[in-house]
Parts: structure tokens; sequence; C-alpha cells
């Protein structure tokens, strides 16, 4: 039995895949249906709203940076530097963990 997931901004279950948005509201990671998405866009919270997270940009944004940034590393021996994808990739694995796997 999957968990349900509910809309920040209606409270509705989510039931698909292709309606979710998870985007950063502020810090918090926030669930919205497309349509709720669009509306909270437009009011005063959508001044701390980023790009979905669920997106092909934020997946190959992660997977390029990897690579990216262990060569830019291993050049410079700024280990410091693998700290961006790496939250990059956990930020991915934890919208999928926690929202995305539990819809059809
Ligand atoms: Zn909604």
């Amino acid at each position: 039995m999957s968990k349900p997931v509910y809309c920040n901004r209606c409270t509705n279950t989510i039931e698909y895949r292709e309606d979710l948005i998870i985007c950063f509201n502020f810090i918090k990671l926030s669930v919205y249906h497309n349509e709720c998405y669009s509306e909270e866009l437009k009011g005063v919270s959508g001044l701390f709203l980023n790009n979905p997270i669920n997106s092909l940009s934020w997946t190959l944004a992660a997977f390029i940076l990897l690579p990216l940034t262990l060569f830019f590393s291993f050049i410079s021996h700024q280990w410091i530097l693998m700290a961006l994808p790496l939250i990059v990739l956990f930020i991915r694995y934890l919208s999928w963990y926690l929202f995305e796997k539990n819809l059809s």
C-alpha cells in the first residue's frame, strides 16, 4: 500500500506522477497538482517557489554536475566542490523517495 500524497494548496490527494509538482517553498519541500502550482506561482508565495525538482532539468543537472565537479575537484584538489552535485543528487533522490515512488 503506497502512502497518499497530498497537495499543499488544495489538500486533495495527487493520483498520478504526471500531475505532481515537487518544489521548494522557501526551504521546505512542497508538492502540488500542476494546476495548483500555477495558481501558487501567481500568489505571494510564488516569490519563494523555485523550479520543479521532479523535472528533467534537475535530473540532468544532477548527472551532469557530478562528473564535471569530480573532474575539476581532481584537477584542483578542492574536494569541497563535490558537495554541490551531491546535494543536488540527494534532493532529487529525496523527492523521488518521499513522493514520486508512491504514485502510479
Ligand atoms: Zn492541488
